[in-house]
């Protein structure tokens, strides 16, 4: 399977992720129940992780 022209075939079959209703991206996941982006269905926390930030790097420096 190539990236290209075969594969869009596929288009509008097997859906997986809808539109999240908590976060608006598209990635509530219809069979799991729960957003891939902020988690709801999963948890009552907006899913979070501590690799998310980019800004605050605490990045030891190794003399
Ligand atoms: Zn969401």
């Amino acid at each position: 399977m190539v990236k290209g022209t075969t594969s869009f075939g596929k288009r509008g079959k097997n859906i997986t992720h809808i539109r999240c209703r908590r976060c608006g991206h598209h990635s509530f996941n219809i069979r799991k129940g729960y957003c891939a982006h902020c988690g709801f269905g999963r948890s009552k926390r907006i899913r979070k992780y501590s690799w998310q930030n980019k800004k605050t790097v605490t990045r030891i420096r190794l003399v």
